[in-house]
């Protein structure tokens, strides 16, 4: 039987010349590889009328990490360190969640893809976690240090991310400035963060549309993080 196909979003970079390339770090392709997936990079500029081509042939798609979501999509402050902001890579991303969502069709969301599940679904996010959030932990860990565990998160007994990682208490690293605010009511928690930051959501009545804050790509020695991409391929597996 051959591997479900699993289109990984991606972010746009300039290599050392300063001409535009397509960027994805190797981490999120070796972990969907490592849980039985057959990976495939879903450029930002793909036409509208393409997508479609494309999505017919996606058993799951993962909602990489990268830069902010544009104020355009939701109700959030301005702030100064809003940065990268990508609207070509917002617009097909939303249009992705959304259709998925619609279509029972399996996705997993990291970091910036767990805050676009949100706003996809009519959810806000605080756009610079310190000067929003009271008594907020230092979520963005100096240095890009992605595999430092950062901060614990405390599942939900019973429910489905404690269910797939088989523990209700994690320690994860912790790469982000922004977070989720306000949830969608489409959606459900899984996770928190000590400060009350939500870290892990659901979308309800769906087969598999989970995302989550941290970056598990960069703790594959853990069972936990092994646990969470495999439950993903595996349910891409059964859906295609
Ligand atoms: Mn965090």
């Amino acid at each position: 039987m051959s591997p479900p196909v699993i289109g990984i979003t991606t972010g746009y970079s300039k290599n050392p010349d300063g001409l535009p390339g397509i960027y994805l770090l190797r981490a999120y392709v070796r972990a969907v590889q490592e849980a039985g997936g057959l990976p495939v990079l879903l450029p930002s500029d793909l036409a509208e009328s393409d997508w479609e081509t494309v999505y017919a042939r996606l058993d799951g798609i993962l909602f990489s990490g990268g830069g902010d979501i544009s104020l355009e999509h939701f109700d959030g402050s301005p702030h100064p360190r809003i940065s990268e902001v990508d609207p070509r890579r917002d617009a097909l991303e939303l249009a992705l969640a959304r259709r998925l969502a619609e279509e029972g069709k399996p996705f997993l969301g990291i970091c910036r893809g767990c805050q676009l599940v949100n706003v996809a679904f009519g959810g806000t996010l605080f756009t610079h976690i310190y000067d929003q959030l009271p008594g907020a932990l230092d979520h963005a860990y100096p240095g890009n240090m992605r595999t430092v565990l950062a901060h614990p998160v405390r599942l939900e007994p019973g429910g489905r991310l404690a269910h797939i990682v088989q523990t209700e208490q994690l320690m994860v690293n912790s790469l982000h400035h922004q977070g989720l605010k306000n949830l969608s009511p489409d959606l459900r928690p899984l996770a928190w963060a000590p400060d009350g930051l939500v870290e892990a959501i659901e979308l309800s009545h769906h087969p598999f549309g989970l995302a989550v804050q941290w970056h598990p790509e960069w703790l594959t020695d853990r069972q936990e993080s092994r646990h969470l991409f495999k439950a993903f391929v595996d349910a891409a597996k059964s859906h295609g």
